[in-house]
């Protein structure tokens, strides 16, 4: 399997969400052409272990698992898909004070009951911790931390920090942890950097037409 992975992409984790991050593997949404960077089962298992969803070891079982059908593996990123595209709606909904679209809330309660059966609490350091046992033959495994960060953020406090990034074909969802919520961009290095250029030219193109 590892010969037919080619060249796995470097992901982009920063928003403080695993769910979030997750919603954010389709890009430029609002472009016309945007970009989809979960396209083979392995791109999903790399986005998760750069993530710190999965260990190496169960990324390397997970690969063995698609490794034996391709097509399953392939149907299975189609699911992922969906459910990443029904949590964006659900996020966007909260972002902007709307009530979520009842047929995405069936697409996550559905993918949290499948997610819940095969869990497990584990003591970790005095308290527990949610894990899931490493002898399953699901290709929906990778999936499974993912719904359980997009339901503890919806049952959380920190709901109301869920923001859309302002950048122009951006779109990208975060958490704004800013003490008096006025962060406006996913990153200032992309989308806050652009968002400046943009200001700048408009500025000095009204002061030369001045
Ligand atoms: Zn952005």
């Amino acid at each position: 399997m590892t010969s037919d992975l080619g060249k796995l992409p470097e992901y982009e984790i920063i928003v403080g969400a695993l769910c979030l991050d997750f919603v954010n593997t389709l890009e430029d949404r609002p472009s016309p052409e945007p970009v989809e960077r979960l396209q083979r089962y392995p791109d999903v298992l790399e986005w998760a272990k750069q993530a710190g969803a999965l260990t190496d070891d169960q990324v390397n079982s997970l690969l063995d698992i698609a490794a034996d059908d391709m097509g399953a593996a392939a149907i299975a990123v189609v699911g992922f898909r969906d459910l990443r595209e029904s949590m964006y709606r659900i996020f966007v909904a909260v972002a902007w004070g709307e009530s979520p679209a009842a047929a995405d809330i069936d697409t996550l309660n559905a993918a949290l009951a499948d997610a819940l059966a095969p869990s497990y609490l584990v003591p970790k350091g005095g308290r527990f911790v949610i894990s899931w046992r490493d002898d399953t033959e699901a290709l929906d495994r990778v999936v499974w931390p993912i719904v359980r960060s997009a339901v503890d953020l919806l049952t959380s406090d920190l709901l109301d920090r869920v923001t859309l990034c302002s950048g122009q074909t951006c779109e990208w969802i975060f958490l704004d942890e800013s003490r008096n919520h006025s962060r406006r961009w996913c990153d200032m290095k992309t989308c806050g950097n652009q968002a400046k250029a943009r200001a700048f030219y408009r500025r000095s193109k009204a002061q030369g037409a001045n």
